[in-house]
This record gives structure tokens, C-alpha cells and sequence, in this order.
């Protein structure tokens, strides 16, 4: 038994699903891939939502296939929190680094817009090579405790550090967390961005588990590794990204910031709806495996009256869907996504084609499943040929439907 990401102490299953193939791992031919267990747990004294499976990290961000900046709706939360920086005073003196970095498009902006001095860091070679080329200074590496000693002696502290969609993807929270806290100025803002639990469970978006997310964070399970590491939030703000997520902002326990009434609000909320209690814990588990015999039945009974279904989206959300509800090539014709960096690859598990979008027609599909439903409005709104010559949407969640 593995112990509790955050606080080391004992965890508890909500719900074992079996075993998948790796989310992100698409292939050039058909093949017969590995799979990996995969259960929910929580923690018995932190309450903190993980899952118990650990694998080495270089299987699943060595080689990383998400490239940030893809999506319009992305560009809008975007402009929304470079408001916020200004306000938070963010200019051409301050020292900026982004953990995990991706291909850099997000510290690009910060340079372009502010003039700032940024630096990334990312595991992936294939996109820290890339943010290089784009004269975007970027490290190679994963960011923990220890390399952030190195960083602090080759830049010394920053005024800002970001962290937006990793602290779920690491194997030990409390790495970044310390790292972060020693080369953060004494007034700088540490920013962390995680999809928020309470959206998870109350939306039943069980389709965030896969082995690249380890854990799922509320606005406590922040605060938890936040009062582990000689830092407190200050601020939050609740953002439509990946389904519905969180933003923290972040200071050194010792600075002056007043704090927000919004992170009482929050951490109210949370208690209020329960998500920490066993029972609804344990009720995700019921809601998990009734969703899934619901979309799979609603999908074979298309197919048996004749019905062409493909599917929108290539995400790690999608492949963690389509393995977890039985969803595959007898069902689904085509996989579609923008990503060029998965068009011509077979899904992993469930070995689909993945072809460009600009193929969607009519006389191939009838059903389009949208798995990126995060950006389904934005998905509809592209394909409306598609939907004026009589094809359908079908949306998985909340619950699987059929819209016109
Ligand atoms: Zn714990």
C-alpha cells in the first residue's frame, strides 16, 4: 500500500478501474500495448483524492504530446489572468520561470507583453527543444527541490513562478511546493493552477483519471501543502479550464499579502458540498460505473440501427474515457483532433486512426462524440457544416446526450 501524496499517511480505495493503456501514448502502427492499473483512493486523514499508481515518469513526459495553445477558449482565460498580473504588478524588472513549461507559448506571451525575464522548465525533450528554437530559454529537466537549488544559484529568486497543470501530474506535491518556496522572492507570487476537485465530483468527470494526473486537488488539499511548505494562498479564482479548476496565488507565509475573502469562500464551499465526506467519496464510484454502462449502451444502440459514429478529440481526458467505457474500433470509425502531433496515430488501447479535423463529413459520420467537451462549444461552433447537413453531437457529460 502506497501512502498519501501530501501527508504520508494511510490511503483508502474508492474505486479500482481496472487497467488502461497510457493516455498519451500514441503509435505509428495498430498495436497490442501495455496496460496499467488504475484505482482511486483518498486519504484517510487529509481526505486528498490520488491515485495509488505510481510509474516512472519518464513513460509518460518524456515524450509529451500536449501542446498548449491549441484551443480559442484557452486564449480567453489567458487574456483574463494577464489583467490580473498587471495588477499584481508584473513588468519589464520582473524575473519570471514556469514550471513545465510546455512549448513555452505561455512565457512567450509574458515577454512579448511585459518585457519580463523568463525562464521555463520542462521534462518533455521534444517540446523544451522546441520553445528553444523560439529563443524561449528552456531547461530540460523535472522541477523538485533539489534542482531548484541549482536553479537559485544560476538566477536567484523570482518574482513570479507559475505552476499550471503539474501540481496534479507529480508524483510528490510537496517537491514542487518546497522548490517553489526557496527561489521565490520574499514578495514574489507563486501561481498554481489545478482542475478543481469539487467540478470532478460533482460533474462526475471521472474521465480525469489516468496515470498522467495523481492527484485531484481542492482548495484545501492547496492550503494543506502550502502550510507543509512556509506559504499561504492569498487569493483564488475559480477558472473554466479543463472542465472547471482553481488558481491560486501564492505567497511566503511571512509576506504581508492580505488574504482574499474569496479563499474563506472557497474552502466554505468545499466543506459545504461534501467532498471531503466517505460517503460521497464513496458514491463516485456508483456514479463512475453507471455513466459508463450509460454511454457505452447509448453508443451500441446507434450502431445497431446503422449509424456512422466517430469521435472529437484526441486529449488524454478522451483515451481515458473511450478504455474506461469499452469504446473502440466497434464502435468508432475515426478519431479527430487538431493536435499535428497526433494526426496519423492510433489511439492508445484502443487503436483508432487519429485524422485531421478538415476530414469531418457527412458521408462518413452521423454521430460526432465530442471527448474534449471542455471546448465543446467551440467544437460545435467549427462543425456547423457538419450539423447543418444533419450530423449530431453526442455530449458525455453530465450525462451522455444526443444534441441537435
Ligand atoms: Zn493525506
Amino acid at each position: 500500500m502506497i501512502n498519501c501524496r501530501i501527508c504520508n499517511r494511510k490511503i483508502k480505495q474508492i474505486v479500482n478501474l481496472g487497467k488502461i493503456s497510457l493516455v498519451g501514448n500514441f503509435q505509428k502502427k495498430r498495436l497490442k500495448q501495455k496496460k496499467y492499473k488504475i484505482s482511486l483512493n483518498y486519504c484517510i486523514f487529509c481526505k486528498h483524492v490520488q491515485i495509488s499508481e505510481r510509474l516512472n515518469p519518464d513513460l509518460l513526459f518524456k515524450n509529451y504530446l500536449w501542446e498548449t495553445g491549441v484551443s480559442s477558449s484557452n486564449i480567453k482565460i489567458l487574456k483574463n489572468l494577464l489583467l490580473k498580473l498587471k495588477k499584481l504588478g508584473i513588468n519589464k524588472k520582473s524575473k519570471i520561470i514556469e514550471i513545465a513549461s510546455n512549448d513555452g507559448s505561455f512565457i512567450k506571451i509574458l515577454k512579448n507583453k511585459f518585457s519580463s525575464k523568463v525562464v521555463g522548465i520542462d521534462p518533455a525533450r521534444n517540446l523544451a527543444k522546441k520553445a528553444n528554437q523560439q529563443k524561449i530559454f528552456t531547461i530540460n529537466n523535472y522541477f523538485n527541490f533539489n534542482f531548484s537549488k541549482k536553479i537559485k544559484y544560476k538566477f536567484s529568486k523570482f518574482n513570479f513562478i507559475f505552476a499550471r497543470n503539474v501540481v496534479a501530474h507529480v508524483k510528490n506535491p510537496n517537491e514542487i511546493f518546497k522548490g517553489a518556496e526557496n527561489i521565490l522572492d520574499d514578495n514574489g507570487i507563486f501561481i498554481v493552477e489545478v482542475p478543481h476537485l469539487l467540478s470532478i465530483l460533482n460533474q462526475n468527470q471521472y474521465d480525469n483519471i489516468f496515470h498522467e494526473h495523481n492527484g485531484f486537488h481542492s482548495l484545501k488539499s492547496i492550503s494543506d501543502l502550502c502550510k507543509l511548505n512556509k506559504m499561504k494562498i492569498f487569493d483564488v479564482d475559480i477558472i473554466n479550464s479543463q472542465g472547471g479548476s482553481i488558481r491560486c496565488y501564492i505567497s511566503k507565509i511571512k509576506s504581508k499579502k492580505i488574504i482574499s475573502i474569496k479563499v474563506k469562500k472557497i474552502l466554505n464551499l468545499e466543506k459545504k458540498s461534501k467532498i471531503f465526506s466517505n460517503n460521497k467519496l464513496k458514491n463516485f464510484k456508483y456514479k463512475i460505473i453507471s455513466h459508463s454502462k450509460n454511454l457505452y449502451n447509448l453508443l451500441s444502440k446507434l450502431k445497431k440501427r446503422g449509424k456512422k459514429i466517430s469521435i472529437y478529440g484526441a486529449s488524454g481526458k478522451g483515451q481515458a474515457l473511450m478504455q474506461f467505457s469499452k469504446i473502440d474500433k466497434n464502435l468508432i470509425d475515426y478519431v479527430f483532433d487538431k493536435s499535428k502531433l497526433k494526426q496519423g496515430f492510433f489511439t492508445p488501447g484502443t487503436n483508432i486512426k487519429v485524422r485531421d479535423p478538415k476530414n469531418i463529413s457527412r458521408n462518413d459520420i452521423d454521430y460526432l462524440l465530442i471527448l474534449s467537451w471542455n471546448i465543446k462549444k467551440e467544437i460545435i461552433q467549427q462543425e456547423k457544416k457538419f450539423s447543418s447537413m444533419g450530423g449530431k453531437f453526442i455530449v458525455p457529460f453530465p450525462e451522455p446526450k444526443i444534441i441537435n
